[in-house]
């Protein structure tokens, strides 16, 4: 078969990591020459139903009080069941943590192939599906080959241009009658939702960030100011979340936030692989580090080389007064 399985959960509504996953299967489903099926697991979501119909050729809806909130053992059996009639070539998630949890287990299931954190899907000459990643922390590129079908791939999802809706075109919409095992081994018992003001790290069109070089928690206040100036997010590297200086949830990089934004504004940042694995798919990276030779300036289409402290509240005054204009 040469269709394609994209699964989104209905809580995420259309989000940007949604509009990459679901991009990246039409894409993935033109080029194989099949059809593009979509999921939605979790409470019926219209203008997802809507905005996925416009773009995929089958929207499934599989909605049930059960799965409202994420439960791995669930999604895993109702994707099981979906994954076993409908026989795709490849089944695409997105990078959220039920997803990556989700991916191997399913593969497993299916016995298929599974592979992680996508950053380009093509097809090889036999049909077999190609996924590009980092690999050695981000000092790599490589490319796997995935043998056995379906491949089962979570994506760097924001990394994967959106899908414009197709002319004329309204896909399919069926509401699944599902059948969910009795008993399940592992439930999700408790959550903990950490309250973040403004847009979430992995949506901010802009983003500044902080690391080791701010030495300590008190200069984030001015870079909170900085931020508010241009309506921008803030992150962090792991050494600033490691010290307790910022929360963990802003950390951004390999074991942190994979982020996508407009403009990532590094300061205090040296530039460690482990680092720049979560701005790789930033458009413009501008950098503010007193070392003129950190590495992070070999990434960087603007680098100041100073002390932060020393252009810091001017940059914030200017750029404050810009956004009055
Ligand atoms: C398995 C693994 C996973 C990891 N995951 C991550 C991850 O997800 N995210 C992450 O960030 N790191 C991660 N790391 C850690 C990573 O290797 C680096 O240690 C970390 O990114 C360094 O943080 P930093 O750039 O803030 O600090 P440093 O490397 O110490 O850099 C500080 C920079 O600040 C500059 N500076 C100092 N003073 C000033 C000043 N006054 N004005 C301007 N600049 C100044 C210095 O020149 C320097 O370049 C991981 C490591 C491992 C082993």
């Amino acid at each position: 078969m040469n269709d394609i399985l994209i699964c989104l959960w209905s809580a995420n509504g259309f989000d940007r990591a949604t509009q990459g996953v679901i991009g990246a299967g039409r894409r993935l489903a033109d080029t194989t020459g099949g059809q593009l099926h979509a999921v939605l697991i979790g409470a019926e979501d219209n203008t997802l139903v809507e905005a996925t119909s416009l773009r995929a050729d089958h929207v499934l809806v599989a909605d049930r009080p059960e799965l409202h909130e994420a439960q791995p053992e669930l999604y895993l059996a109702v994707l099981t069941g979906i994954c076993r009639s409908l026989q795709p070539r490849a089944v695409l998630l997105g990078s959220d943590v039920y997803s990556q949890e989700l991916t191997p287990r399913l593969a497993h299931r299916l016995e298929g192939s599974s592979m992680a954190d996508g950053a380009e899907l093509t097809v090889a000459e036999g049909g077999a599906l190609r996924v590009r990643r980092t690999a050695y922390g981000g000092r790599a590129n490589a490319v796997y080959e995935l043998g056995r079908q379906p491949a089962v791939v979570w994506l760097r999802a924001r990394g994967f241009a959106p899908a414009e809706p197709i002319q004329d075109h309204h896909g399919t919409v069926t509401h699944l009658d599902i059948e969910l095992p009795e008993t399940i081994t592992a439930r999700i018992a408790e959550r903990y939702i950490e309250a973040r003001d403004g847009v979430p790290l992995e949506d901010a069109a802009l983003v500044v960030s902080g690391g080791r070089g701010l030495g300590g928690p008190e200069p984030f206040e001015e870079l909170r100011q900085l931020a508010a100036a241009i309506g921008a997010e803030v992150g962090a590297s792991r050494v600033a979340c490691d010290e307790g200086w910022v929360p963990a949830s802003w950390q951004v990089g390999q074991t942190g936030k994979k982020i996508a934004p407009e403009l990532y504004l590094a300061i205090g940042i040296s530039g460690a692989a482990q680092h720049l694995l979560g701005i790789a798919d930033a458009k413009v990276i501008a950098v503010i580090n007193s070392d003129p030779d950190a590495p992070i300036f070999k990434h960087a289409a603007f680098g100041l080389v100073e002390d932060y402290r020393k252009v810091l509240p001017a940059l914030t005054a200017k750029l404050a007064e810009l956004a009055t204009r």
